[in-house]
């Protein structure tokens, strides 16, 4: 038997990228392409592997840019080989599927971690917030004002997540929601930008790097928190056509668009985290997707 290679890669491997080493310092991990879609993430994590070597470091950086080759080459959310959310089953199974043994893979991988960066996105209608789990862990407020992006998003909590297994324990983790990706894998350059900026304030924070140029985090008055996302959905037929932009907070009975003739007001005081552009929606659609203040006391 002979095994003829005829395309590069093979789907079953991922790249790691290490920076530093673990004598004086954390140790950071950034993953990125859990779903394979998801290009901002995926861009992000490249050009911190470009930029990082200009950097002396106090610890390691150690940077999978595409967790999931499978679905990145199929350009979808999860793996053609057996269809399973990758973000839905960590620690995974050695022994399981190939998204099974991929999620076991990855789990071994992060297990030294002090910080676990997950970057995704919520699409070319999405904006950008870090989904958190301020509500169970103390340590999350820190590691928010560390990350210093202004909105946060308490995670519907889903388990099998990378980053609220490695929370469970014990490890600080957060997952970057960024604007791009879905639906058929776009890169938005400008919030790529912006969250590159983000994560080099985070390494500074966190003492990994030392920067005069970079800011470190932010104070907790310059975030805002929310509860987790509802989805508001057509109830007809219609043209929907929204009046106001991802990334917006907005105030109890505004009007974030209309379908037909019909206003769609906010429902309390909040962040449109995603929304449509115009579109003949159908009734059980996605217009919006919103996420309620919270109020810390
Ligand atoms: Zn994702």
């Amino acid at each position: 038997m002979k095994q003829i290679t005829f395309q590069s890669p093979s789907l079953s491997t991922y790249d790691v990228y290490e920076f530093g080493d673990n004598e004086n310092g954390p140790e950071i991990v950034f993953t990125a392409g859990i779903h394979g879609v998801e290009q901002t993430a995926i861009y992000v994590a490249f050009q911190l592997i470009e930029l990082l070597p200009n950097y002396s470091l106090k610890g390691k950086v150690k940077i999978i840019p595409i967790v999931n080759k499978a679905a990145y080459f199929n350009r979808t959310r999860t793996s053609p080989y057996d269809n399973l959310d990758l973000n839905r089953i960590f620690p995974g199974d050695k022994d399981g599927s190939q998204s099974m043994q991929l999620a076991h893979a990855i789990w071994q991988e992060t297990r030294a971690a002090d910080y676990i960066i997950d970057l995704h996105c919520c699409g070319e209608h999405g904006s950008n917030y870090v989904m958190s789990l301020y509500q169970d862990y103390e340590a999350q407020y820190k590691l928010a004002r560390q990350i210093g992006i202004k909105h946060i998003v308490r995670s519907g909590g889903a388990s099998g997540q990378l980053f609220l297994e490695a929370c469970k324990v014990g490890q600080q983790a957060a997952l970057l929601e960024l604007k791009g990706g879905q639906p058929d894998g776009m890169v938005d350059l400008e919030t790529a930008k912006f969250a590159i900026k983000r994560m080099f304030s985070l390494l500074n924070s966190i003492g990994v790097i030392e920067s005069n140029s970079v800011e470190t985090e932010v104070a907790i008055e310059d975030l805002i928190f929310h509860e987790n996302i509802e989805t508001i959905r057509a109830n007809q037929h219609g043209f929907f056509n929204p009046e106001r932009h991802s990334g917006e907070h907005c105030y109890k009975g505004d009007v974030l668009g209309k379908l037909d003739n019909v206003e769609i007001l906010a429902p309390y005081d909040g962040l449109i985290t995603a929304i449509n552009y115009p579109r003949y929606t159908f009734s059980g659609e996605r217009m919006i997707r919103y996420a309620k203040l919270y109020e810390i006391n």
